[in-house]
Order: C-alpha cells, then sequence, then structure tokens
C-alpha cells in the first residue's frame, strides 16, 4: 500500500482526534478506487485552515486553493481544505465569494463532476453524496446537478470533461453531453493559459483520440482558435501525439490565432520544425539540413512529417548523422583562431566565408577533418578572398 495513503490516514486521524471531520476527496479517491497510484492527495475538512495550522508541525498556505492548507509529511505536501459553499460565480470561472461550511455535502455538491466528489475515510469507507460510485462503474462523466448552470458557472468544467475522457477512457454522460455542445462558446470566455494547461492535460493523457474526438463532436474544436483541423488529422492517427508535436501539426494544417502562447524554446522549436517540413517532406534530409539544424529537430521534423503521411527518413538521418565527419563547427580540425594566426584578414565576416568553405569540404567529403588539408584549403581561400578584395579594404 502507498506510504502517501498512509500518510494522508494520519492526517485524517489527527484530526479526528481533535474532534474534526476529515476525508480524502476528489480524484485521489476516484483513482485509488479504480486502482490508479496518485500522490496526489486532497484532504476535505470541518477544520479551518487555522485550527489545520495548530495541528501539525510542518504547514504551509496554499495559494491555489481558497482556504487550503498544505500539511508535509517527509517532505511530501498534502492538501487540507476546509469545507466550503461557492456562490456568485462571475465571468464564468472564479467564484465570486468563498464561505465556510460546516457540512460536508455543501463542500461535495459544489464539486464538477459526481466521480471527483466521493470522499473516503481513514478506514478506507466510501461516502458517497452524489451517486459518485454508480457513475464510476458505469464509467459516465456526469456533472452535479444541471450541467447547463455548472458549465455557465464556470466553464473551465467545460474543458476539465475532456480531461477526464482522455484520463479514465469514460464516457460522457448524454444530458452532459447536451450541455457542453450547447455552452461550447463559454471556453473563450477561460484565460487561454488555463486552456494551454487543461490542453496538455487532454493530450498527455492516454486515451487523448477519445476526448478530440469528443472536442469535435461537441463543437468544442470550433472554439479553440483555429487547431480543429490540426484535432481532425490527429484522431484519424494511431500513434499518440505529444502536446508539442500536436501544435506543429496545428500551425503546418491552419493558420492558427497567435492567441496560443508558448515558451520562447518551445516557440523557436515549432519554427525550425515548419521549416523543415516545408524542405524536407517531399525531399531527402542532407547533410547540410542536418549540421545547421541538428539531430534532434531533424528527428522531431521527420516525425511530423510521418504523422502527416509522408516518408519515414529516420534510418537514414541517423546513418548521415553518423557518417558526417563534423556536427558542429567546433569539431572542425582546423578553426576560426588557427586562420587568425595565417593572415591579416580580421573581419569576422571574412573568417566566417573560410570557415564555411571548410566545412563544406568537410562534409562533401572533398577534404578530410585533418588539420594540414584543411590549412592548405585555408590558405588558398584566404588567398583567393584578398586578392578579390584586396587586402587594404579589409
Ligand atoms: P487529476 O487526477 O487530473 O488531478 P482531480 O480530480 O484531482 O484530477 P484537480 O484539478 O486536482 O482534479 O481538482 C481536485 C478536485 O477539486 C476535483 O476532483 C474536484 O472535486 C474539485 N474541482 C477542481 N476543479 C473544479 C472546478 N472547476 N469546479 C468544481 N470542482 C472542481
Ligand atoms: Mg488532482
Amino acid at each position: 500500500m502507498s506510504h502517501y495513503l498512509e500518510n494522508g490516514k494520519k492526517i485524517i486521524r489527527t484530526l479526528n482526534d481533535n474532534g474534526f471531520e476529515a476525508y480524502f476527496v476528489g480524484g485521489f479517491v476516484r483513482d485509488h478506487l479504480l486502482g490508479i497510484e496518485s500522490d496526489d492527495i486532497d484532504i476535505t475538512t470541518n477544520a479551518t485552515p487555522e485550527q489545520v495550522e495548530s495541528l501539525f508541525p510542518f504547514v504551509k498556505h496554499t495559494g491555489r486553493k481558497f482556504g487550503g492548507v498544505t500539511v508535509f509529511i517527509d517532505k511530501h505536501g498534502y492538501e487540507v481544505t476546509t469545507y466550503r459553499l461557492e456562490a456568485k460565480y462571475q465571468n464564468h470561472r472564479h467564484p465570486g465569494e468563498v464561505t465556510f461550511s460546516s457540512n460536508l455535502n455543501d463542500d461535495l455538491v459544489r464539486r464538477d463532476f459526481t466521480i471527483n466528489a466521493l470522499v473516503m475515510d481513514a478506514d478506507e469507507r466510501i461516502f458517497d453524496h452524489v451517486e459518485g460510485k454508480t457513475d464510476l462503474n458505469a464509467r459516465l462523466i456526469r456533472t452535479i446537478g444541471n450541467p447547463r448552470s455548472r458549465f455557465e458557472e464556470d466553464a473551465l468544467r467545460i474543458l476539465r470533461a475532456f480531461r477526464f475522457v482522455s484520463k479514465l477512457d469514460f464516457t460522457i454522460e448524454p444530458e452532459t453531453l447536451a450541455a457542453l455542445a450547447e455552452y461550447r462558446h463559454l471556453v473563450k470566455t477561460i484565460t487561454i493559459e488555463r486552456v494551454m494547461v487543461e490542453l496538455d492535460k487532454i493530450l498527455s493523457a492516454p486515451h487523448q483520440k477519445r476526448a478530440l474526438q469528443y472536442l469535435l463532436q461537441t463543437g468544442v474544436a470550433d472554439e479553440l482558435y483555429g487547431i480543429k483541423r490540426g484535432i481532425e488529422h490527429v484522431v484519424t492517427l494511431a500513434d499518440h501525439v505529444q502536446p508539442l508535436e500536436f501544435f506543429m501539426i496545428a500551425f503546418i494544417l491552419d493558420d492558427i490565432d497567435d492567441i496560443w502562447r508558448f515558451s520562447n524554446r518551445d516557440m523557436r522549436l515549432i519554427l525550425q520544425v515548419i521549416n523543415l517540413h516545408e524542405v524536407t517532406k517531399d525531399d531527402a534530409f542532407n547533410k547540410h539540413i542536418l549540421f545547421s539544424n541538428k539531430l534532434e529537430p531533424c528527428l522531431i521534423a521527420n516525425r511530423i512529417n510521418v504523422l502527416l503521411g509522408h516518408a519515414d527518413q529516420e534510418p537514414a538521418i541517423r546513418a548521415m548523422w553518423d557518417e558526417m565527419p563534423v556536427h558542429d563547427v567546433c569539431d572542425l580540425a582546423f578553426k576560426g583562431q588557427d586562420i587568425l594566426e595565417l593572415t591579416s584578414l580580421k573581419r569576422r565576416s571574412t573568417i566566417g566565408l573560410v570557415i564555411d568553405d571548410l566545412l563544406e569540404a568537410v562534409l562533401t567529403g572533398t577534404t578530410p577533418n585533418q588539420y594540414a588539408p584543411l590549412k592548405q584549403l585555408a590558405l588558398h581561400r584566404i588567398h583567393e578572398l584578398q586578392s578579390e578584395m584586396g587586402e587594404t579594404n579589409e
């Protein structure tokens, strides 16, 4: 049995021994019943945050969840949150007001889906206020209460429904499904950062195809700023597609909106792969492409080509890379510094021209990557350049 579960029970027992109610709640209970191990433990209690804090030696207030305290055992955090009611939703997100409650039922009915509102005590007894167990057994995602008002209150739940499809391979219950389609436009009220987080979860979980199929079926895909064609393509693939691969495909297939936000590093890779795709989808990778882009981006571009129905060049790419006598300019046996010592040519751009010629000669195999022959070639090129431009103009 996982020591996270054992430590969670210790927290619950400590709260119980001090006269408070406390239960495991949410995703942890759902996953526990499904036999999925998790270290992400949420505990719900009628103790106030101050009361929780006073009972444990290592605690931290959590900004993430209102009324939450993180209790640490062996450096692992357990979220302990006070029962609460949520009311007055604004902008289809963020409860305008959070009120603590002394009633477990209040805390359960504010939750999104029935399978996420089961609680479990320290003896692993399950308490179910919302028929979550029935839905868990039937593998159904159903909102607690009227799905229309629940999605209207908080549009993030729309995307969360697809997240649980992808994670659990569950079916969306028909009323909930109809409401998803009806309220799909509310997705536009969610900040793009939150959309990215949920999309990342949808695409990272094992049953992404089923979730993407639902995104199309409900029309939610139409609300996702230009990535619909990417989704339509990815659902046809047998391979599991990583989030960044998905976006590369979406960018190639459509003019996706520039609302999407990526780290500079990811954006650079996306653009590099799009360019590589353009030059290699119908033509072979060659040593020059490999040299200037390096191995990893070329392998990613090749995978994107394959996912888009083009030929797989991976064995050829790897063989070429292994054969290349140089992979980087610093692998040259004759370097920029050596050129400086040979000549009065000092301009960096001129030195660069000589280096390019040396690289070309080595990559094409016309000159071995050795000091003496490269020095000879360099001298020859320097001489040519000097007579072309006149040394004084240098
Ligand atoms: P995962 O395994 O993906 O983490 P989870 O069910 O633990 O799934 P969390 O986002 O960690 O999901 O949220 C924990 C619990 O909080 C949920 O199980 C649910 O009961 C409740 N919850 C989270 N977000 C919402 C929301 N937007 N509306 C209502 N309840 C929510
Ligand atoms: Mg969780």
